[in-house]
Formats: C-alpha cells, structure tokens, sequence
C-alpha cells in the first residue's frame, strides 16, 4: 500500500510537461486555466479508495433484479450525494428471465449428466453465496425441450457452415455444440437456426480461456474445468433495450409487446456449458474428423457428427419483469448548460462482476468524487455533465437503452459527446469511437502516465502496438485498428456494440468514447462467479493503479470537453477515415466479385473433383451468380466535397485562434457549438439500417452477423458481404446522401464560427 500512495505522487509530479499547447478549443487564457484544473485532478484519483469501491460493490451478486443490486444503487446514490453532486435513481421495469428448469444429459451412445453447476473454491470467499447467484444460462433463450444428436460446429458462425456443407453435414434437426469465441455469443443461435438446428449449447473450450493460455484457477487466473461464461443471447444487432419496448422507455404505462410479438428472443433452446461438461459429448462424436482450425484443447480427436451423441435439452424460464435501477448525477453547466458531456458505467453483473463491470464502475466514481472535490475549489464547468450508473448491461444494455429512449427529445437537443468504459485491466490504453474525437483522445492521453512503463499512455500506445500485434487495440475489429490521422497519433478503433455506448452513438447519433485499459490480463472467469474481489485481486490490476489511470483519463476528458468554449472535434481525421472505409468497401466488392469467378473457374475445370479423396469425400461449392459491377461514384463525390469543408473548418478554427488569443473567449459560440454537436447527427437517418431501423448511425453499426464486431458503412457493407446486389447499389447513394449532409454540417458550423470570431 506505501508503494502505491509513493508512485502516486511521483507520477502525479512527472505529469505536465513544461510548456503547454494552447488546447483546442481553448483561448490561450482559459487553456491556462484548463491546465490548473486538470493537474488537480490528476493528482485525486486514489487506488485505496478505489480498491474498497470494488470490495463492497462485488461483496455478493448484483444482477438485474436481485437485492444487492438495488442496494448497490443506493449506496452509489449516497456516494454522489456525499460528494456534493445533484443525484437520483430512475427506474424502468423490464423483461428479464431467469432459469426455472435447466436440465442436460446425453442420452447416446453412453448416458452422461451434465453438472451444468459451478462449484465453490475455497480460497475465494465469495464463490460461495449460493442462494444469491444466477445459475448459469443465456438469457433471452426461449423455453424448449429438444431431444436430438450433437453436431460440433466450431465458433458456429457462417464461415463454419459453408465449410460443413463441404463436408456434406447438415444441422437440421440437430442440436449444435459451438464453442465461445469469434463472434457475439448471440450470432451463434442465430446461425444456427437459420441452418435449422433444434437446439444449442455454447461451451468454452480451454484452448480459448482454460488450462491452454495459463493455469487455471485458483492457481491462476484462467476457466476451470466447471466454470461456465453466462451471458446475453438477445439478439442485440436487431435493437437492444427491452425486448417489449423497442424504441420508447420502459417506463409506466409504456406500451408494451406482448411475449410473442418479440423478435430479439432466440429461435431455439440455448444453453452455456463448461468444458467438463462438454468433453464427454464431444468425444462421444464421430463422422468426419474436424477441420484442424476447429480443433481445441481438449485431450481427444475433435470430430463433427452428427451423432452418435445424442442429447436432451430441456429449459425454462420465468418471463418476469424485473425493475432497473439508473443512478444519474449530474453537475450543472455554467455557460453551456444546454450542452450534455455524458458519463457512463454498468453497475450490474453476472454474479459477483468484480472485473466486469465494477473495475470500470470505481474509475467512474472516482471521477465523480474528484470533481465534486474540485467544484467546492471552485471549478466551474461551462457544460453539465452527467454521471451515469447503469443497472441492466449484461442482459441487453437494458438500463442505457431505457435511459436514453426515455430521455431520447432531450437527448437528441443537448447530448454532446457520451464517455463510456466496462471492465478495466492492466496495459495499453482501448480507445474507440467517433473520429471526429480521435485528435481530441490523442491529446488527452498524452498527458497521463502508464502507471508501470515510464511514458505517457499515449505514446505506450503508439510505439507498443506495432511490436505487439494486438495489444492495445479494440477487440477485433474491421477497420478499427488502423491510422488514418498522421504518424504522430494512435488510431481510435471503430464502435461496434457490446456496451451501453449503443443507444448513445448508433440510435441518436450523439459523438462516443469507449476507454478501458487491457491486453495484459488473461481472464478465464468472465461471466462466472469466479470473477470476484479475490480473482482481481490476485490476478488483474491487483494494485488498482490502472483503475487510476482509467479515472485520469476519462476524467481528464470528461473536464475538457465540459471545459472548453469550442466544443474540440475535428474533421480532418474523420474524412480521412472515412476516405479509408470508402476504399475498403470499393476494394470488398471488387474481391467479392473475383472470388466467385475464379471459383466459379475451379468448379467448370473439375479442380474440386480432382482434389476430392474419395475414402473421405467432400462436397464441391455450388456455382454463384457473377456479381454486377458497382457504381462508388455517389460515396467519392460526398467524400470530395467533405474534404473540402473539413479544410474550410480548420481555416477558421486557425484564424479564428489568431484573432488575438482571446477571441474564442469573447465570442458568442452557442451557435457554432449546436452546430457541432448536429454533425454527428447528420450522420444518422431516420429510416436506419435496412433490416433493423432501430440502428440510426450510417458509419459505425455493430454486425449482423458478428456481434460485438464493428461494420462500418454498415449498409454499403454487410449488403455487398450478404450479395444483395441491389440493396448495395441503393446503399451507396443513400449513405453517399448521408456523407454529403455531414459535409453540409460541418459547412454551418464554419459559418457560424467565422461569424462570431470575425
Ligand atoms: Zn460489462
């Protein structure tokens, strides 16, 4: 503990650098001030305090419903109250199913029960609390009893069948056995259904969190043999939120669906399991020997099926509505009260949710504490800021969604720019989001400490991640980890989904920020009742140094943008990012269209037939329809001219900062700034994605088929990806429409800029 109070006044010391640039969006006297603050606050987060946050939040289960997270809630009230900060609860009732009847054997050709049961550890005391957890299930599976053999699919996603169909394997009529990983747990029932299969089950193979990447614990920090990842099989990239409220606040008297009208519950039985719980099945398969990138770590040969192991499923649930508890606190602006800087953090868990969420929750709350601090020092934000505890993340982003559909008019008038984080670890900084705010998260990160490499985190980040390949990225994501600014900053990844920034960003288009730090931990216990005060604090950031990095960081941010006269976003990375997802797209097509000829050459030539073993056959693809040439003209004309005013912009952010160091200061800038905040919206329609409208957001949207993974220019994408021709012909002039509108905003704003600065 002495170790840790010393560093942070060490690091607090090495903090600024001597001389600072006047911050964008500052006058050269208010950046001064900004400063003052901000070393302040540097110096506050405190890895003690934090600590015994995290030690009372995870004590004992706190998922949607239960008592301690309603006691949870309050005791974070009290917190913002404490602190001095304006606080309430705001609650929504909603759907949330919980387990009534789980059962699963195999009934063929050997009979086996599974446990489907985590069991205490000794060493850890709260693995325990039996009668408060969760038992394991994915929530939003439908009711089911299914009786049928077992086809093993790999990660269960659409890349998996094709290569079954190959291999001349059917799932219709089967329950499949997929393994965690590569996708959005959601995505795998999903697929699965639509392949036919009655039934699923989703193990964690120990090739992927188990006793293969390190040992497991109470040894070390990875999945036991019993441990079993619950989790949320709603299907999120349709809407998010209640499955009976989509697009209104579950709030009294809202109107509701009735249980069958729902589309987001899965179309089969779904359970998780663990891979005790899963060998013997798999070992009991036989058919085909599995492709060698299916195979995991389990001791056995990996076969596909189907059968002869043949499974009983049988599920279900109480279809209750469970209250939510938001705790909201909020710090009034003094200039731009109109102006909302946003925020957020989940409180609830699976079970104990130590790592996930609560070691993102004590950053938050440091923050806030910090900040209550510093307005009885006298710092007064221009802009209100809003501090928000979210109940209901793991089940479906349901306390986020609710909030903000509730709150959406307001919302849509005053959200500036939402902050969200989840879990926290130890390593390089995650960042993603809006690119309008890439500069903006460069520059902040700049300016706070690794807490165990002796460089900023920025800098970290940018040298680190070319040596380690994945580290300190978002996690995989399609044209998330790549520069599109100069050489001098980190890239901001792309926002898919799997956090309460969703609503935020894809359904009202307001600017977002993910941060969290990580790529150093490895974590077998997510979503089990082993993530828990004693796993964290024996194997993740166990001194709660990044939790302060985490605070200083968000925080810093959060003051910033509260902060500054000019509302700090830039368009010169956002078209160059865009520019690179307009290539992309164009490149996809033309590869799309390359592959099917050339395929299509190998079946005419007999190249399957002669590559065929005939004592184990497979099956040649089927011929495709040659795609048609596409017409990218609509998205290169948008972009040009969004270049052009993205440079217009930066000439009267650079004159109007000439203009004597004070003319930001003088200005009137409420108008230029309602200007900037509508340029993210701009880049929402109100028709939203084909095939799922709740998405608004026409750059970033989480994948249809993937999940948590990004797709940017989702519309142009993921029809040019499922071959719908002529949706992605009508997608590139939509979006092309869309491109040209943010060029007009941005264009508004520059007016409105120029004038008040003249
Ligand atoms: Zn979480």
């Amino acid at each position: 503990m002495k170790r840790t109070i010393l560093c942070l006044a060490l690091c607090a010391s090495i903090a600024m650098p001597a001389d600072l640039p006047t911050l964008r969006g500052f006058s050269a006297d208010s950046s001064k001030t900004e400063h003052d603050w901000e070393a302040k606050f540097r110096t506050m987060p405190d890895p003690a305090a934090m600590r015994a946050y995290m030690q009372r939040l995870s004590a004992r289960p706190h998922h949607v419903g239960s008592p301690y997270d309603k006691e949870n809630a309050e005791w974070i009230l009290s917190k913002f109250k404490e602190w001095g900060l304006d606080a309430k609860i705001e609650t929504f009732d909603v759907l949330f199913p919980t387990p009534k009847e789980r059962a699963l054997e195999m009934v063929e050709p050997a009979h086996f029960t599974a446990k489907i049961l985590e069991p205490a550890v000794a060493a850890d005391p709260t693995s325990n609390q039996k009668e408060e957890q969760l038992p394991t299930y994915n929530a939003y599976s439908i009711d089911g009893e299914v009786t049928a053999p077992v086809v093993y699919v790999n990660f269960g996603i659409p890349e998996d069948y094709d290569q079954l169909e190959r291999l001349g394997i059917s799932v219709k009529g089967a329950i499949v056995l997929a393994r965690y990983g590569n996708s959005w747990r959601g995505i795998k029932p999903k697929v699965a259904a639509e392949h036919g299969a009655v039934g699923c089950l989703i193990y964690s193979d120990p090739h992927d969190d188990g006793y293969a990447p390190g040992d497991i614990f109470p040894a070390g920090p990875m999945r036991p043999p019993d441990g079993v990842q619950r989790g949320s099989v709603m299907d999120m990239p349709v809407y998010p939120g209640d499955p009976l409220t989509p697009g209104i606040g579950a709030v009294p008297g809202a109107k509701r669906l009735a249980l069958s009208e729902v589309t987001t519950l899965t179309k089969i039985p779904v359970m998780p399991i663990s891979y005790g719980d899963a060998q013997p099945m798999l070992a009991a398969l036989r058919g085909p020997v599995a492709p060698a990138a299916w195979r995991g770590g389990l001791p056995i040969t990996y076969h596909v099926g189907p059968g002869p192991a043949k499974v009983h499923l049988k599920l279900k649930f109480n279809w209750d509505t469970k209250p939510l508890y938001d705790v909201i606190a909020r710090i009034p602006g003094s200039t731009y009260a109109d102006e909302w800087i946003i925020r957020g953090n989940h409180h609830d868990g699976w079970v104990n949710g130590a790592s996930d969420p609560i070691s993102g929750q004590i950053a938050m709350l440091e923050e806030a504490h910090a900040m209550g601090t510093l307005l009885k020092q006298g710092w007064k934000p221009k802009r209100t800021i809003l501090f928000c505890a979210w109940d209901g993340e793991e089940p479906g982003l349901l306390g986020s969604t609710e909030w903000a559909e509730t709150h959406a008019d307001e919302l849509l008038q005053k959200g500036a720019v939402y902050i969200n984080s989840d879990g926290n670890g130890r390593g390089f900084l995650g960042a993603e989001g809006s690119h309008t705010l890439e500069k903006f998260v460069n520059t902040v990160a700049r300016e706070v400490d690794d807490p165990e490499v002796k460089m900023s985190v920025a800098q970290r980040l940018q040298l680190g991640r070319s040596i380690v390949p994945g580290r300190g990225q978002a996690p995989v994501a399609e044209s998330g980890g790549q520069s599109s600014g100069s050489r001098a900053e980190f890239p901001l990844g792309a926002l898919g989904s799997g956090s309460d920034y969703s609503v935020f960003l894809d359904h009202l288009g307001i600017a977002s920020l993910n941060l969290g730090f990580g790529g150093e931990d490895r974590e077998g216990i997510y979503h089990s009742i082993y993530d828990d005060f004693y796993w964290y604090t024996h194997f993740a950031d166990t001194d709660f140094v990044y939790a302060r990095a985490l605070a200083q960081t968000a925080g810093i941010a959060v003051m910033r943008l509260a902060d500054s006269e000019l509302l700090p976003f830039d368009f010169d990375n956002f078209t160059a990012t865009i520019r690179r997802y307009i290539t992309e797209v164009e490149r996809l097509a033309t590869e799309e269209r390359t592959r099917i000829i050339e395929r299509n050459r190998q079946i005419d030539e007999g190249a399957f037939t002669a590559a065929n073993d005939p004592r184990f056959p497979t099956v040649p693809p089927a011929k495709e329809t040659v795609p048609p040439f596409l017409s990218f003209a609509p998205l290169q004309n948008a972009l040009a001219a969004l270049e052009r005013t993205a440079q217009a912009y930066d000439q009267a952010l650079a004159h109007a900062s000439e203009n004597g160091a004070s003319a930001l200061a003088r200005a009137q800038l409420r108008d230029a700034n309602a200007r900037l905040i509508a340029v993210e919206r701009s880049l929402t329609s109100k028709e939203g994605l084909p095939n799922r409208t709740w998405y608004k957001h026409e750059i970033y949207a989480p994948g249809f088929y993937t999940g948590y993974g990004v797709k940017t220019l989702p519309a142009v994408r993921e029809s040019i990806e499922q071959k719908e021709w002529k949706q992605a012909d009508e997608a590139i002039a939509h979006v092309g429409k869309v491109i040209e509108n943010a060029g007009e905003a941005i264009q508004g704003a520059t007016a409105e800029l120029a004038r008040a600065t003249k």
